[in-house]
């Protein structure tokens, strides 16, 4: 039976939930980190995911409840009408590098988007639509864990289907692993395919045995379980039709269903600037039926679409649920994730948004910092040292990532994470100026730069640093900060000795005898030399001797004869008490 009932929403913010279990902040959100989650202090994360990590924890004596509940901050779940009709599944496509899912993702769109169409529109949404039978099928490329994370955060139980892609030949492996439990976590139904059938090594029965091991049962005769498994071969283009038709029949057994005679709803998926467009934004529309000429907010953005684009560049009169498009308009660029709503004006929709600004300054100010902390952080000020960022990335959704993950690195308050600049797209060489003298690192994520840009960085000595996978680009952070931080001083008692009698006092050398009180002593220790209360000096034990005899150590209850060392003339008397002692500089890590 849990000891504690811990009575939660729909979503909680970290803060909160961290106050609610009495754990750091810091244990919480590093254990969200682990588990693909990149959050801060006033993140909301939904009930699912923090029943999740409470187990995690380990916490066996705690149980959640949920008390739903309709706030403001909290996004309403909208409630289907009589109305409402068959939609699209929202499939996601997961798995282990290198086991296909770029190539499953390009057989599955090959045949279906008509040549030409794209008309040169650059691809940033990373959703797409194929059609089975007359059906569609909306398909997330899931850019990268942390993304879909964020997605997840802001409430929405965004996909209804994970297709999980295993090679045949190399079957489950760690990311394969991760995807079951995103999965799971989602609350997605899984389909497995199974891939690379046409090679030599394929052995899709031991790939189905591992994954039972992972909970996850093959629904054929031999195992009997619920998970439907389809073997392709993506790169051949075999067994893709009935990958699909297994997709849509999960989908029908899920009845997913939207409304479509309702102001349309949806989440943002993706939003950069565009030279000659202004705001390029992804919307995934959930519910009703978007249009050019509408309102919307989204977070603290507003504006009117202007155009609408489906996911090959086509425009659109009319966007309706699990359709992803692509639209101009809105005045500011909004958040990756934030839930986008239609309003009647404009007049509303800039109201919407100011309320959303303030709400955002009010969490802000609200982190609490008690007065012990203060003096902490004024005591810290003068010695703290910075490391200056500068972080680009390809789209706005991983530029999220990269900056909130930065800013959660726990620094234990001695190093400063500035982040002087941040932005979408190739690192330029305004970047590197910005950079310059600096002493700042330059990161890009799935960036890249010019030959000009890079001869410029080489030429003022500026770090320039890319990454394409985001732990890597962390790791490499929290290195950068931990070479800034000054090593720190241990200092371990080993023993205690009184000293019984001095045999010869040389220039900088005390040759003495004694007993070793406590512990031990070794030679190459440091000792404080203590006369009553006072310490007169500190020295190093160059030589320790037993019975004339050089010793490696003596212990307690022991006499022995020492050499000590000193920079002085000490004259050490009988009766003086040593404080042995060893001195290290440790290396410090941030968490
Ligand atoms: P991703 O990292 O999961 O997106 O994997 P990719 O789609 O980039 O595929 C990785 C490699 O596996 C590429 O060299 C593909 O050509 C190859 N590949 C993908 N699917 C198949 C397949 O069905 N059969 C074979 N033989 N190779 C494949």
């Amino acid at each position: 039976m849990a000891e504690k009932v811990i009575v939660i929403a729909d979503s909680i913010t970290v803060g909160e939930l961290a106050e609610k279990l009495n754990l750091p902040v810091t244990d919480l959100i590093g254990e969200l980190f682990k588990n693909g989650i990149v959050s801060t202090i006033n993140q909301r994360i939904d009930f699912e995911t923090a029943s999740i990590i409470i187990e995690e924890l380990g916490l066996k004596d705690v149980e959640l409840e949920r008390k739903s509940t309709t706030s403001l901050a909290t996004r309403k779940v909208h409630e289907l009408s009589d109305l409402a009709v068959t939609r699209p599944p929202i499939v996601a496509v997961m798995g282990h590098v290198d086991h296909g899912k770029t190539t499953l993702l390009d057989a599955i769109l090959e045949t279906k988007v008509a040549e030409g169409e794209a008309g040169g529109i650059t691809q940033y949404i990373s959703a797409y639509q194929t059609v089975r039978n007359g059906r569609s099928i909306t398909l997330l490329d899931t850019p990268g864990h942390e993304a879909f994370a964020a997605l997840r955060q802001h409430g929405a139980a965004l996909t209804d289907v994970v297709i999980i892609v295993v090679a045949a030949d190399d079957g489950v492996m760690p990311q394969t692993v991760e995807a079951i439990r995103f999965a799971q976590m989602a609350n997605a139904k899984i389909v497995v395919a199974i891939n690379k059938m046409d090679k030599e090594g394929a052995n899709p029965g031991l790939v189905k045995g591992q994954l039972a091991e992972h909970g996850v049962i093959p629904d054929d005769k031999v195992w009997g379980g619920d998970v439907p498994m389809v073997e392709i071969s993506a790169k051949a283009r075999q067994g893709i039709d009935t990958l699909l038709d297994t997709v849509l029949l999960v989908a029908d057994i899920e009845e997913l269903r939207a409304d479509i005679d309702t102001p349309a709803e949806g989440l943002v998926i993706e939003s950069h600037m565009e030279v000659g467009r202004g705001s390029v934004v992804g919307l995934l529309v959930e519910q009703g039926m978007l249009k050019p000429g509408h309102f919307l907010v989204a977070g603290t953005a507003f504006g009117k679409v202007r155009t609408m684009l489906d996911f090959a560049g086509r425009t659109l009169k009319e966007a309706g649920p699990a359709t992803p498009v692509t639209v101009t308009g809105f005045k500011e660029l909004p958040q990756f994730g934030d839930a986008f709503v239609i309003v009647k004006s404009e007049k509303e929709a800039r109201s919407l948004a100011s309320i959303a600004r303030i709400e955002n300054e009010k969490n802000a100010a609200s982190t609490n910092i008690t007065g012990a902390d203060l003096l902490k952080m004024m005591n810290q000020q003068h010695e703290s040292q910075n490391l200056n960022v500068i972080v680009k990335a390809d789209v706005q959704g991983s530029l999220t990532s990269v900056v909130n993950s930065l800013k959660i690195i726990d620094t234990q308050g001695e190093i400063k994470l500035n982040i002087i600049g941040s932005g979408v797209g190739n690192i330029s060489e305004n970047d590197i100026r910005l950079a310059t003298g600096q002493d700042t690192i330059v990161y890009g994520f799935n960036v890249g730069m010019s030959t000009a840009v890079k001869q410029l960085a080489n030429r003022d000595k500026v770090q320039v640093r890319t990454f394409n996978v985001i732990y890597k680009l962390l790791d490499d952070a929290r290195e950068s900060m931990e070479a800034i931080l000054a090593p720190e001083i241990v200092e371990t008692e080993i023993g205690k000795l009184t000293v019984k009698g001095i045999f010869r006092t040389l220039k900088d050398v005390v040759i003495a005898g004694g007993e070793v009180t406590s512990g031990k002593i070794t030679a190459g220790v440091l000792a404080r030399v203590k006369r009553g209360k006072e310490q007169i000096a500190e020295v190093e034990v160059i030589n320790v001797q037993r019975q004339q005899q050089e010793a490696k150590e003596v212990f307690e209850g022991e006499m022995c004869g020492l050499s000590l060392k000193t920079n002085k003339k000490l004259l050490v008397e009988e009766g003086d008490k040593l404080e042995l002692f060893t001195r290290e500089l440790v290396k410090r890590t941030l968490k």
